[in-house]
């Protein structure tokens, strides 16, 4: 038998291996192998067994690594499909389905000394008095952590070790595993009575469960509807049947109060289980557990971001993907997977229910309810029948005329007596604004003078805490300067223009010199409990007014927040994407979300320059589906996504005459070849609407059409014929989602 394996190294290729009679039914599709390669031994995970090879003198497996294979049946088929979709190499795929935390040779378990009581001394023992108090505390404990038991019985291991020598106790290693969440102290939940809505809508839930088959919902329910019980209940019921389940929940939103939810509700009582959370911030020995704990089927409920999809659950019986319209979900290198489109096809791999919730869902998925790919679950109404918030538009245009040369005021007359009303009243105000920094731009006004990136077309914002001016697409930094930087110029009264989250954190306290205010966003956060801290203070009625970026936008329920302020809703409205409108209506709902959450009817105040755009007014009525209908018009007229596919080929490189070239081959080998496979709408190449980003400048060539299948599979010969040169790179992105 041969064996065929993707190497860890990324050679976009395979190889074949003979296995060896000692390894034969050790190796399966999925195992991870130590395998000869030129004059070293490489891991790689085996993607094939074959009776024979095409190729002569092949070379034996050294090794198989583990009891198990490492990926599960279904999710390699998952790798499959995703790198043929993506048009990603299958060994490339594999690295990120597999974590880098449990590829390693040796398990990554960390191993701690314990001592464990075996036998009581007799009288042929000759113990002091002392070592028989030793003794007797471990008996008491049976057995303990080395180094803690040494603190608490005063003692040292050289005592100890004594003891070991008469076969009194044992001292060995023992794996300590490693818990994120140790320090949390988590109350456990009992299942809540389901209203009538929710009742609809889980019953459907489990009727597909029940049925066995594999059925996509879409559940559209309001902010506040109580979707996450939903979820809940839908988990217990797969954990009755014996199924194991995965949540898959944006990175933003892996919060600790979020992952206390599920682990609450699992963590005692008949259906309790493990529940194992992977997301980016674990350490790499963290990660190994957390893998671990799903693959030994000891935690049946994995809560994680995107990369959580490949999680190796047995008997998988149910995922959900909570906040599906999130962008999070798109991996933006390769392989250029979405996490909620793998989630429907793993559904369907494994016959397994698919949840995917949202108060905003994308239009892609509202059409595929629509269409009826998905079953649609709707939730109108707020558990307990809270009104959804009132909107106030406001017209800032019409500000900036009533404060007579003063430009335009960051608070408008009506915001700021909304919030003082709050502060009165001891009721708490959450504003949100989607920009960090002082000043999105520092222009001289004398000679036009903007201090831009010198890596990438944008312009550097002003950070005033360390009087910097930043890139936020590469990071790089100066200092501010105080003076326009011109030589000819040298104008002292440079202006920042744009106004970020530090820019509206010093106009606070001039406004309201009484109120306690927060800001949060990745300034902000310096330590790792920052988030919890000012969250915590916020809970507790220590701060009065929370000001941040989509960091707050979503998932926060805090119900003593009777306001919300949008400062400037028209932000990513302006972006230079089909999907700006959409994602300014998500944005809008959801901030607006977190008002009024409690008894009190909450109160939403939206500030933009362009109040009538159809995305802000919509938003204001909560009116998904006016909201729907029109945008749905637009994408059909263009062919746009849910109407059609889009696949964007973006050519990179440093030097921009000589990518722009290649962006024009590409197109005529595109026109000559495309053929049967076509059907398509070309647009291209023009240079990215952010060309230059970091020192790389980009050229798009844009595909529109349906069959994305089979352009995936003309789109994969076409990379292996189409050579680049070596200092321009080609890459293809499936159903993109950063156009920019
Ligand atoms: P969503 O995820 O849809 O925004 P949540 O699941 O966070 O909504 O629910 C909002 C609040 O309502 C939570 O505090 C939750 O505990 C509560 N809740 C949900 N379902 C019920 C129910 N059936 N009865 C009482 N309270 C509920
Ligand atoms: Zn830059």
């Amino acid at each position: 038998m041969v064996a065929r394996v993707a190497l860890d190294l990324i050679l976009r290729r395979e190889f074949d291996y003979f296995i060896p009679p000692q390894l034969e039914g050790q190796v399966l599709v999925g195992s991870r192998v130590k395998v000869p390669f030129g004059s070293r031994l490489i891991l790689g995970s085996v993607t094939t067994l074959l009776p024979q090879s095409e190729h002569p003198n092949l070379k034996s497996i050294n090794k198989v690594i583990g009891e198990h294979a490492h990926i599960p049946p279904k999710v390699f088929e998952l790798a499959r499909w995703i790198s043929d979709y993506y048009c990603c190499p299958l060994d490339a795929t594999l690295r990120s389905v597999l974590p880098e935390a449990v590829r390693q040779e040796e398990p990554g378990w960390k191993e701690q000394l314990v001592v464990t009581f075996v036998n009581e001394p007799t009288d042929a023992h000759e113990l002091s008095v002392r070592m028989r108090e030793i003794l007797a505390l471990l008996r008491e404990k049976k057995s303990a952590r080395l180094a803690l038991f040494l603190k608490e019985a005063k003692t040292t291991s050289a005592t100890l070790r004594k003891l070991e020598e008469a076969h009194l106790v044992r001292i060995a290693p023992e794996i300590s595993e490693r818990d994120p969440y140790a320090n949390e102290v988590i109350l456990p939940t009992q299942p809540l009575e389901l209203n009538p809505e929710q009742k609809a809508a889980f019953e459907k839930i489990a009727a597909s469960m029940e049925a066995k088959k594999s059925t996509s919902f879409l559940l559209h329910g309001v902010t506040g509807s109580g979707k996450t019980e939903i979820y809940l209940q839908a988990i217990a019921r797969a954990l009755e049947r014996g199924q194991g389940a995965i949540v898959l929940v944006p990175e933003i939103s892996l919060t600790p109060q979020t992952v206390e939810r599920f682990k609450a509700r699992f963590s005692s009582g008949p259906l309790q289980t493990l529940v194992a959370v992977l997301h980016s911030h674990l350490s790499a020995g963290e990660r190994h557990d957390e893998w671990q704990k799903i693959r030994q089927n000891r935690a049946r409920i994995v809560i994680g971001a995107r990369s959580a999809i490949f999680a190796p659950v047995e008997k998988l019986g149910l995922i959900i993907v909570d906040e599906e319209h999130e962008h999070s979900y798109k991996q933006e290198e390769s392989p250029r997977y979405h996490a909620r489109d793998c989630a429907v096809m793993r559904g369907q791999l494994e016959g397994a229910v698919v949840v995917l919730g949202s108060a905003t869902p994308s239009m892609e998925s509202f059409f595929n309810a629509q269409s009826g790919k998905y079953t649609l679950l709707e939730m109108p109404t707020r558990v307990d029948d809270q009104k959804l918030p009132l909107v106030r538009v406001v017209d800032m245009r019409l500000e900036a005329r009533h404060d007579k040369g003063q430009g335009v005021p960051i608070f408008s007359r009506v915001l700021r007596e909304r919030i003082l009303q709050r502060l009165e009243k001891g009721e708490q105000t959450i504003l949100f604004l989607n920009r960090r920094g002082y000043a999105s731009s520092l222009q001289c006004p004398k000679c036009g003078y903007v201090a831009g990136c010198p890596n990438c077309s944008v312009s550097l914002t002003y950070h005033r805490h360390n009087q910097k001016l930043i890139c936020h697409i590469c990071g790089h930094n100066s200092a501010a300067p105080t003076v326009c930087p011109e030589a000819k110029c040298r104008n002292p009264a440079i202006r920042y223009a744009g106004i970020g989250t530090e820019r509206v954190e010093e106009a606070l306290p001039k406004l309201f010199p009484k109120a306690r205010i927060a800001r949060m966003d990745s300034d902000a956060l310096k330590r790792k409990d920052d988030f919890k801290r000012i969250l915590g203070d916020f809970r507790t009625g220590k701060i009065d007014i929370l000001l941040g970026t989509q960091m707050i936008a979503k998932g926060l329920h805090f119900p003593n927040v009777t306001l919300v302020g949008i400062i400037y809703a028209d932000l990513t409205l302006h972006m230079p994407d089909f999907r700006a409108g959409e994602r300014t209506f998500q944005l809008l709902t959801q901030v607006s979300g977190r008002a009024g959450r409690g008894d009190i009817e909450g109160e939403v105040v939206v500030q933009a320059f362009t109040p009538f755009h159809p995305a802000i007014q919509y938003a204001r009525r909560h009116d998904y589906l006016g909201f729907y209908d029109q945008e749905i018009e637009f994408r059909q007229q263009l062919s746009y996504p849910p109407h059609g596919r889009v696949a964007m080929l973006t050519m990179r490189g440093r030097n921009e005459e000589k990518v722009s070239l290649c962006a024009d081959h590409v197109r005529k080998e595109l026109d000559a070849t495309l053929g049967s496979a076509g059907q398509f709408i070309v647009a291209g190449p023009a240079p990215a609407p952010l060309l230059k980003a970091e020192n790389f400048f980009r050229y798009q060539i844009m595909l529109r059409g349906r069959q994305m299948p089979k352009l995936s599979r003309y789109l994969q010969g076409f990379t292996e014929r189409v050579k680049m040169p070596e200092d321009v790179l080609m890459t293809i992105d499936i159903d993109p989602v950063n156009l920019v």
